[in-house]
């Protein structure tokens, strides 16, 4: 194949600075400039989930949009999370799904809430007919650059929407989930080597690694998978609603934090991991982290 810039690593996707921008929590992909790139254009499927039941947390937008749009295409029904105020954002997914002649179930709900989780599973599996991948992608971060000044209430917060909200799913999910059923959390670079402003969200993710492994080790005896995915800089909502600073958004995976491919990720990057541990071809990968962190090492 002749050389293009367009599959060179460096250049297929958003390489300048990022327009300074800054919404509240949680913000809306919809008004982000540029907008991140989902793979609404550009992913193809080849029927690796045909039938399966999915359900996604945070699917409106960014990564978890990502993994919907591919789980959509590859053939599976979704259920998808999000927070009301995300409406419209979960609005254009439910399009891309039903466009693929899918399944799209909305529900939206806070996962700080242990008796939403329970509802939100199920709700998923009573307008599914069953479960068969949990791909818990959502996750809030918010960046401070002084523990003095860290909010105990950020800190439950954090704590209980990105590490907690996993425990009550899976619990509420298992009675349901068969034998070779798929579960994919999401963890970050951030777990394996953490930013000083970020002292809540990286202990999470790290506590996510962990989580992730000791259920794939509980799980393994009933035929049930669990791994992880652990992107690096990727251009998402998540970062300008107080993720990172607003002076560091301009050059967000480039110089803040570097990457050796030297720009941002988008989350469309990140559909082949999703797709590849939700399917039945990854059925000897289970206790893994994936990352995808444009050559940020990791362990
Ligand atoms: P995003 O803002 O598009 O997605 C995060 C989603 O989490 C939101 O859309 C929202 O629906 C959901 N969410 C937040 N608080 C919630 C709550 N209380 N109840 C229910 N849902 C809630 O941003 P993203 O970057 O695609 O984030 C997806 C995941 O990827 C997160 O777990 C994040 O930690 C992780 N991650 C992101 C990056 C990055 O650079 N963007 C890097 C590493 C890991
Ligand atoms: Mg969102």
């Amino acid at each position: 194949m002749a050389y293009s810039e367009e599959n060179d690593p460096r250049t297929k996707y958003y390489t300048q600075e990022f327009p300074k921008q800054y919404q509240e929590p949680p913000a809306l992909q919809m008004k982000m400039k540029p907008k991140p790139d989902c793979g609404e254009e550009s992913y193809i499927g080849s029927g690796k989930l045909t039938g399966k039941k999915v359900l996604v947390t945070g699917g409106d937008s960014g990564i978890g949009r990502a993994a919907a749009i591919a789980y959509a295409r590859e053939g599976a029904d979704l259920a998808i999370n999000y927070l009301p105020e995300e409406q419209p954002d979960a609005e254009e997914v439910k399009k891309l799904i039903e466009a693929e002649g899918r399944k799209a179930v909305l529900i939206p709900g806070d996962l700080s809430s242990e008796d939403f989780c329970k509802e939100l599973v199920d709700q998923a599996y009573r307008e599914l007919g069953g479960l068969d991948v949990l791909a818990l992608v959502a996750g809030m971060q918010q960046a401070v650059e002084d523990i003095s000044d860290l909010p105990t209430e950020q800190l439950y917060k954090t704590f209980e929407v990105n590490l907690f909200s996993l425990y009550w799913i899976v619990k509420a999910a298992l009675p349901h989930l068969p034998k070779g059923a798929s579960i994919i959390t999401t963890s970050s670079v951030e777990g394996y080597n953490p930013s000083p402003i970020l002292l809540d969200y990286a202990a999470t993710k790290h506590a996510i690694i962990g989580f992730t492994v000791a259920l794939g080790k509980q799980l393994a005896p009933k035929g049930i998978r669990v791994n992880s995915v652990a992107p690096g800089p990727i251009w998402t909502p998540l970062q300008i609603c107080g993720g990172q600073l607003s002076e560091n958004i301009p050059k967000f995976g480039q110089g803040t934090p570097p990457t050796p491919l030297n720009r941002a990720g988008q989350p469309a990057e990140l559909a082949g991991a999703y797709v590849l541990l939700a399917s039945d071809e990854s059925s000897y990968s289970t206790c893994q982290v994936y990352s995808v962190t444009g050559g940020m090492p990791t362990p």
